[in-house]
């Protein structure tokens, strides 16, 4: 027997085929049912005890939100996958779910806007957090303590692509016992697994690529099966069964039940819909940001491009060691005389928008929008020029985008 695992796109799209569906369906149907009935009472006891698999209320989970989870669990060829409402709810849980008074967390210093004011909350609720420069493990490693649970890095920061030493941060967490937990939604599984460098916990905000078409917002947690439960603070009611599954199974309780940040069952199908096409566009996304990266590096009248896929870029040699692509995301700085707010108005196919990982190229500009609350000085500690335009790069063709990111520069 030919045991060679099926390919990406291959499972993806006959995954929900792996179980019978009524009438042959070849979609998951979207189960808008709020609640599941049962015919034996006992059943419906042992679904709650948890000695039995099934459904009980839809905040805990759905079948068309299963059929999504087990997709995403492919995907980052993990054990179990947790579906939220957005990526910020993903992110939420682990607070929710995993950290108490007491505990220390270590974060990237380069994090997606919203999460950093995240891990400012927590900070101030008896967690304490400390942001560190993840580009090097030597800052992480200073930075942890007796009492660090977990370390927190995205793996292509945004907006400005500062890309985390993966490999080396894995092998600190390892040697010290510590959850490792890696935000690939700037990467996707499609270019890189955080498992192959010992994340315990993947986040994907499906909203960006994995979804793809802007049209449903949505989050996942994946546990990897590479960290030992057993030596973490689980209670012991979730202690059942195989330590790996200790975690989701608090997880899911913890946060998502209690906190209810619940994924719709119609996101579920728009997310799972885009999923089937994810390691088609992500390519075509990632070629268009190095074209276009190359061609805004050239031209005199922008002063900086940080793009993981340039030569100039700090971090070129992890993200290539890493990485199947260098992502689609791009950032710019243009020259002082180039008005960012003029140069945005003249962009004719470039959507002037805050979503990252659409199908469409979108750009906005940074520390007048997206960072603008966090002030100016935390946005000079995360590198973050008052000028930066971030480009989230489409899969429109390549030659347009070039003239329409050229011809604004007036
Ligand atoms: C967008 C994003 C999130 C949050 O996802 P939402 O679905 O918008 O809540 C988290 N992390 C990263 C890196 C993101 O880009």
């Amino acid at each position: 027997m030919n045991k060679r695992p099926r390919g990406f796109t291959t499972t993806i799209l006959h995954s929900d085929r792996q179980k019978p569906i009524e009438h042959g369906s070849l979609h998951k149907p979207i189960h808008t049912s709020v609640a599941f009935g049962y015919g034996d009472a006992r059943d419906l006891a042992a679904v709650f005890q948890g000695k039995q698999s099934g459904f009980r209320y839809g905040r805990q989970g759905n079948p068309t939100i299963s059929a999504l989870e087990e997709k995403i669990t492919a995907m980052e060829d993990g054990v179990a996958t947790l579906c939220f409402a957005t990526g910020m709810a993903a992110v939420g849980a682990l607070y929710q779910g995993l950290l108490r008074a007491g505990d220390h967390v270590v974060s990237s210093a380069f994090l997606f806007g919203n999460t950093a004011s995240m891990w400012n909350t927590v900070n101030a609720q008896g967690v304490t957090v400390d942001f560190a420069d993840a580009t090097d493990v030597k800052h992480i490693e200073a930075a942890i303590k007796p009492n660090t649970r977990m370390v927190f890095v995205e793996t292509i920061a945004n907006p400005r692509t500062q890309v985390a030493d993966l490999s080396r941060i894995g092998g600190l967490c390892k040697a010290r016992g510590i959850l490792f937990v890696v935000d690939n939604t700037m990467t996707s599984p499609v270019l890189f697994r955080p498992k192959s460098v010992g994340a315990g916990l993947v986040i994907n905000a499906l909203t960006k690529a994995i979804g793809g078409h802007g049209n449903a917002l949505g989050g996942s947690l994946t546990d990897t099966g590479v960290f030992d439960w057993k030596t973490y603070p689980i209670a012991t009611n979730y202690q059942r069964g195989e330590s790996r599954q200790w975690g989701m199974a608090q997880l899911r309780a913890k946060a998502l039940r209690d906190f209810g940040g619940s994924l719709a069952p119609e996101a579920a199908h728009h997310i799972a819909v885009g999923a089937e096409t994810v390691a088609l566009r992500v390519p075509r996304m990632c070629a268009n940001a190095l074209a276009l990266a190359r061609a805004l590096e050239a031209d005199p009248r922008v002063a900086k491009v940080h793009y993981p896929g340039l030569a100039s870029h700090a971090q070129h040699k992890i993200s290539s060691e890493h990485f199947k692509a260098a992502g689609w995301l791009l950032a710019i700085e243009l020259r002082d005389d180039v008005d960012c707010f003029d140069y945005l108005n003249r962009l004719q196919i470039a959507i002037i928008s805050s979503n990252l990982g659409d199908t469409r190229t979108l750009v906005i500009p940074v520390a007048q929008t997206i960072f603008y609350e966090i002030g100016k000085e935390r946005r000079a500690e995360m590198g973050i020029a008052e000028s930066l335009i971030r480009i989230s790069v489409g899969i429109e063709d390549t030659d347009d985008l070039i003239e329409d990111f050229l011809q604004a520069l007036g």
